[in-house]
């Protein structure tokens, strides 16, 4: 059999960079085969070092809420480029992304800008450990908050997907200031804050839970989780990473009508570029340095050609009614797919954000729910839709995210492309 050029690429990237990729669920390793290297992507499709095109549900695990290339957002990043790539000093297009923030999102009053969702949770935890000086935070089970030490315990997909529950290298000093408490549990909630409560510095979640397939939870358990964090003094942490700026105007704070104290943000708020931010109450974030004794610091950050990215995609949503368009292409898309799934399966969806989940047992709310035979289906329905032109994550544990350019067009092919995929296998 010929060898493709992704195969090619892949082949030398594995010489040179651990398991040839940069980040690990993208080696295929769960759904076998080799990764297909992006060559060019417009819109909702991508077509792939070998001419194939593609319809594109991972954009980019989040951030191209536009779809790939969107005009406005190259012509912004161009046209600020232009003037200069960094500068390491204040920038006007810092200001600008910060008075959206604070507009948009609740009980948001300042904000500061890093790379990515990885140091922006880092810095939000060091936060709530100065502001309050307690030493513990408490997380669930299956909630992924990228891959600083502290929170790489019991974290979701890409470690879901290698079967380990942390990593190597964590101290288990550290790991065990982190308290681990399972989703949509209100007992388990409260037992761990009667035990630890008045130790913790914060609890984290991710409102809607989308690193584990996606855990949707409900309001009452989310409710609890801020009271329990009132009463014992601990601060409230949104992870937005994925809901921010997607799952409504204001990401699930809004959504669930919970204002937390501090908010995490990432991929959407940079339209495609390396952009994480934290934000909160004005009393908190004045802890963080050079106002206060919680240091913070990044060489590119607030960069003025990501900062441009990240706002030339929040006007365009706002202006477009980007989330009232998401949610009509989320209806539809689940009222195409389900059907072909018949009950083998179903398609959990929350606005554009959604998970092919392949058991017939009820959408789960915890990790521990996920039927495990879903995974080895999907290895064999990925494989199928790929053949067939359509892209979803290479792992049973991703979810897939719709963008405002995907069109009815890409969901009749994705519909056409499920069942010819599921005649090819039973269970
Ligand atoms: C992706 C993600 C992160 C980490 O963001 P990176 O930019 O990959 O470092 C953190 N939290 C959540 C909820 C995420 O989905």
């Amino acid at each position: 059999m010929q060898t493709t050029r992704s195969e090619a690429l892949y082949r030398r990237a594995c010489e040179l960079i651990p398991g040839g990729v940069n980040s690990p669920v993208r080696a295929f390793r769960a759904v076998g085969g080799t990764p297909l290297f992006y060559h060019q992507g417009q819109g909702s499709r991508f077509t792939d070092v070998d001419g194939n095109s593609f319809v594109d549900y991972v954009m980019s695990w989040g951030p191209l809420i536009l779809g790939h290339a969107h005009p406005e957002v190259v012509e912004a990043v161009t046209r600020t480029a232009e003037r200069g790539l960094s500068f390491g000093a204040p920038c006007e297009e810092e200001v600008l992304l910060a008075e959206k923030v604070v507009a948009l999102y609740p009980g948001c009053q300042q904000v500061r800008f890093v790379s990515s969702g990885t140091e922006a949770v880092m810095a939000a935890v060091r936060l709530a450990r100065g502001f309050t000086g307690r030493p513990r935070i408490l997380k669930f089970e299956g909630c992924y908050h990228g891959h600083s030490d502290s929170l790489l315990v019991k974290a979701g997909s890409g470690l879901a997907t290698f079967g380990t529950p942390s990593s190597a290298g964590v101290p288990a000093a550290l790991a065990e200031l982190t308290v681990v408490v399972p989703l949509d549990d209100e007992k388990a909630l409260e037992e761990a804050f009667a035990r630890n409560g008045s130790q913790l510095a914060c609890a984290i979640i991710e409102p809607v839970p989308a690193n584990a397939g996606l855990l949707v939870q409900r309001r009452a358990f989310l409710a609890k989780l801020a009271d329990l964090c009132r009463t014992w003094g601990a601060l409230l942490i949104f992870d937005e990473v994925i809901s921010g700026f997607r799952v409504a105007r204001g990401g699930a704070a809004e959504l669930f009508g919970i204002t937390p104290d501090l908010a995490t943000f990432g991929k959407v708020i940079g339209g495609g570029m390396p952009v994480g931010a934290f934000g909160g109450r004005r009393e908190i974030m004045e802890h963080v340095a050079p106002l206060g004794p919680v240091y913070q610091a990044g060489t590119l950050s607030g960069n003025p050609v990501a900062m441009a990215a990240g706002l030339a995609t929040l006007r365009v949503l706002e202006r477009e009614n980007g989330w009232e368009k998401l949610e009509k292409l989320g209806q539809e898309l689940e009222k195409a797919l389900n059907p072909i799934l018949a009950g083998r399966g179903q398609l959990v969806r929350l606005g554009s954000i959604f998970w092919l989940y392949l058991d017939s047992s009820p959408a789960p709310r915890r990790f521990e729910a996920i039927a495990p035979q879903a995974a080895e289906r999907y290895r064999t329905v990925h494989r199928a839709l790929l053949q067939r032109g359509v892209y979803l994550a290479p792992s049973a544990y991703e979810v897939g995210f719709l963008s405002l350019a995907h069109n009815s067009d890409d969901l009749a092919r994705t519909a056409q492309a499920l069942q010819g995929a599921l005649q090819e296998v039973s269970w």
